[in-house]
Formats: C-alpha cells, sequence, structure tokens
C-alpha cells in the first residue's frame, strides 16, 4: 500500500466519524475520487459502491448531466436566502414535486438534511392543530421505526432497538406500538388510538421498508390501515420517504404511489439530488398548509434553515428529476431487485443466516444474531465492493445505474463474505 495522504494523516485525529466509537474503530478509506459506480481510493484501488453513500447517489456519482447542472448553478447563484428572495431552481423544484406526488401533495418546505425534513414534518403537524387550539403534540410511531439522529425525531424512532435508547426517558414522550399487519392488529391499534384521544397529533412512519432499522419490509395492507385509522381517528399520516423515495423501490417513484395511500405530509431527502448535495424537502397536502393560513402571525410555520432550498442543491435535484424522466431508472430499480434475488438466494441456506429478502433495488442478508460489521465489511473490501453492514444485517442498495455485471460483483462478493464468515466463526 502506497502512503496515505498528507491531509488523511494530519486530520485523523480532528475528524470525529458517524456512528463510531471511535476508540476502538478501523480507520476509515481514504477516498480520491468517485466516478459512476466506483469509488478511487488514495492508494489507487478501486471499489464498487454497494450502498450509495448512504442511499443517494442513485445515479452513480458524478453523472455529467447533474454535473452541468450544479455548475451552471454555482457560476449564476450559488445560494441565496429564500426569506424574502426567490430563485428559479427552487420555485421549479417546488413545482415538478408537487406534481410527481400524489393527490394534493402541493406545498413544499425545503431543508437541508433528512432529521430537519422529519422535524418540519412533526412540527407541521403539531402545529396544525396547536392552530386550532388543539394541544396534540405526540405521535403514534413504530418499533423498528428510524427517522433522524436530533431530539425530536429520536423520540420518533424504535426506543429500544434504535440507536437512540441511550436517551430513553429523556426525549418527547411518544405512543410507540408494532407496525399493524393484519386485521386483528388494526382493530387493536385503534383501540389503543383511542385510549390517546386528544393527545395524538399524527402517525409517522417510513412506507414498506423500515432501513436503518434493520431493512425490514412490510406490505400495502399495513400503510392502508394505517391511512383508515388516522381517518377514523382525526391524525395527520406522515410518510418519511427519505429513504424509500425516489426510485428505491422500482414499481413507481415513491412508497406511497405502490402502496395507494395518500398521506397528509411527505418528507423526502437522500436520493433527492441524486447525492451531490445535501436537501431535504417536506411536503404538505393543501389541508394542511391552508391551516396555516391566518391574520394571526403566531399561526406561520416558524422555521427556517438557512440552507433551505439551497440553489445548487435544487439545481442537482432538478437535474436527478431530469434522470429520473430520461433514463429507465425504475426500470432499471426492478432488474436490479431480480438479479439480486437471484444471486443472494445461496446464502439463505448458510449456516448463521435467518433471512434473504429483496425489496426493489435493496438486497438483504439477515443473520442469527449481530453481525461482525469490520470483518464481514473487509472481506467485501477484499473483493472490491464497498458495504456497511449494520446491526444484524449485511445489505445492498446500489445506485440504480449498476449493471449486471456490477450487482453480480456486489452480489458474489456478500454471499462469499458470509461464507467465510461461516466457515471460521472465531477468526
Ligand atoms: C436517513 C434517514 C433520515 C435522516 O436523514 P439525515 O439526512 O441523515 O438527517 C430520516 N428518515 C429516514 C427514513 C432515513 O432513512
Amino acid at each position: 500500500m502506497t502512503r496515505e495522504p498528507d491531509w488523511y494523516a494530519s486530520g485523523r485525529r480532528h475528524v470525529w466519524l458517524p456512528y463510531t466509537q471511535m476508540q476502538t474503530a478501523r480507520p476509515p478509506l481514504p477516498v480520491a475520487s468517485a466516478s459512476g459506480m466506483r469509488l478511487i481510493l488514495a492508494d489507487g484501488r478501486e471499489l464498487v459502491d454497494g450502498i450509495s453513500s448512504w442511499w443517494a447517489t442513485v445515479h452513480g456519482y458524478r453523472h455529467p448531466h447533474i454535473e452541468a447542472a450544479v455548475q451552471r448553478q454555482l457560476q449564476t447563484l450559488p445560494h441565496v436566502m429564500l426569506g424574502g428572495l426567490a430563485h428559479e431552481q427552487a420555485y421549479i423544484l417546488a413545482e415538478r414535486l408537487a406534481n410527481l406526488l400524489p393527490g394534493d401533495l402541493d406545498h413544499v418546505f425545503f431543508s437541508d438534511s433528512g432529521s430537519v425534513a422529519v422535524e418540519v414534518a412533526m412540527k407541521m403537524a403539531a402545529q396544525f392543530w396547536l392552530n386550532r387550539g388543539q394541544r396534540r403534540v405526540k405521535f403514534l410511531c413504530f418499533r423498528g421505526g428510524y427517522h433522524g439522529d436530533t431530539f425530536a425525531t429520536m423520540s420518533v424512532c424504535d426506543p429500544d432497538e434504535g440507536m437512540h435508547s441511550l436517551f430513553k426517558g429523556a426525549l418527547l414522550e411518544q405512543v410507540v406500538v408494532d407496525l399493524p399487519r393484519d386485521a386483528a392488529d388494526e382493530i387493536a391499534l385503534g383501540e389503543l388510538i383511542n385510549r390517546h384521544r386528544g393527545e395524538l397529533a399524527g402517525i409517522i412512519v417510513e412506507p414498506l421498508v423500515q432501513g436503518a432499522g434493520g431493512m425490514v419490509f412490510h406490505d400495502p395492507f399495513t400503510l392502508q390501515a394505517l391511512r383508515r385509522l388516522a381517518d377514523a381517528h382525526d391524525l395527520l399520516l406522515i410518510f418519511d420517504e427519505i429513504f424509500v423515495g425516489l426510485g428505491r423501490l422500482g414499481d413507481a417513484l415513491f412508497a406511497c404511489q405502490i402502496a395507494g395511500v395518500q398521506p397528509d405530509i411527505v418528507t423526502l431527502s437522500k436520493a433527492l439530488t441524486g447525492g451531490t448535495l445535501p436537501l431535504a424537502a417536506t411536503i404538505a397536502s393543501a389541508r394542511i398548509y391552508e391551516g396555516f393560513l391566518s391574520d394571526d402571525p403566531l399561526h406561520a410555520l416558524m422555521h427556517g434553515p438557512t440552507y433551505m432550498g439551497n440553489a445548487m442543491g435544487c439545481a442537482a435535484a432538478n437535474a436527478s428529476l431530469d434522470l429520473f424522466e430520461s433514463e429507465p431508472r425504475l426500470e432499471q430499480s426492478r432488474a436490479i431487485g431480480k438479479q439480486l434475488e437471484r444471486l443472494l438466494a445461496p446464502a439463505r441456506t448458510l449456516p448463521g443466516v435467518r433471512d434473504v429478502r429483496v425489496r426493489g433495488a435493496i438486497g438483504v442478508i439477515q443473520f442469527d444474531s449481530p453481525a461482525p460489521a469490520d470483518r464481514l465489511s473487509a472481506a467485501c473490501i477484499e473483493r472490491g465492493v464497498w458495504l456497511r453492514p449494520f446491526r444484524d444485517i449485511l445489505y445492498t442498495t446500489p445506485p440504480l445505474i449498476a449493471g449486471e455485471e456490477d450487482i453480480a460483483h456486489i452480489a458474489s462478493a456478500m454471499v462469499e463474505a458470509v461464507i467465510e464468515w461461516s466457515q471460521n466463526p472465531q477468526a
């Protein structure tokens, strides 16, 4: 291996890494550049990216169409505040998102990260009721759920299994239940909601796939049941599509379309700019939006991240939406799923493997117990693939541009890494 780059050697003790025990963690891999499916490391090695930089780079790295759009924007207006000023890319993007989302999900509030988009969704839902003189500020949320790392979003994550369990008792109090999976669950949940009548603002859920909670899937039935319950009890339904939205599931751009359910509020981020720049959006229905219209200034949504609607981010997002229109991303997403289904199946019978599952362009190998993340990750890197297992799963969420060879490469690295581990668990 060649010498570490100077910036790496000198900066390493100063950078505090995400979700990382800094005392024991393996050092991160220095990346020099990236292109398409590939990360090019500082030492010249190339890795196929199997997770799209936390599920974001759906068109691969440095897609020329996005690159050109961001460059153009940089040379005209990189950023301007949205308070009192308007710019073309944010206005075009808002209209496009409103047109793409079903029904009257027409009102877009921009922010700069997924967690903030969820905070805004929660604030919108709670204030919707406060504006009507009702103090309903709690949320019904689900075991296995993940909605972000800030304080309010931590409170709607799984309180026990989640990565925020240490904060239990120190967060906003919510009502946490299992996802309803059949008619009996739906009835039971209705009774529970009744017991919390008058205090719940809404229901928040990751539609169809709980991502950071372990890539756990559920059927459209669950979401339809939640819509019925929300209607019956006058609760607002929030779909956090930050992970699954924008093509990951293949059958449509958004999970709400696949499930045939219209939520009251949707959050988007991750793939919104094609993984190019940080940007997020909270999109509300007409009813929610109108609940803030008033002669009373206090009824306004008092929120406004400094970088909200960043012009380069919006330009990247518009270019990303262009690509969803001009290239067969959904078809590619479905093809990736079919191939993963076939190529990951052999892992099903390996010792220590509890489940193998695929939904859209998400492939998961789940183990009986927590996975040795460093070891599995190293085994994949040895085979030229970047993957980052967590909890009890090794998973892939590849860029949707992945070719058959890329998927074969990723899947074989996954299966071989698991075989190697199962043959010598203690190594
Ligand atoms: C990643 C994620 C978030 C948080 O987004 P950040 O940009 O990391 O703050 C929220 N909800 C879901 C479903 C996510 O996958």
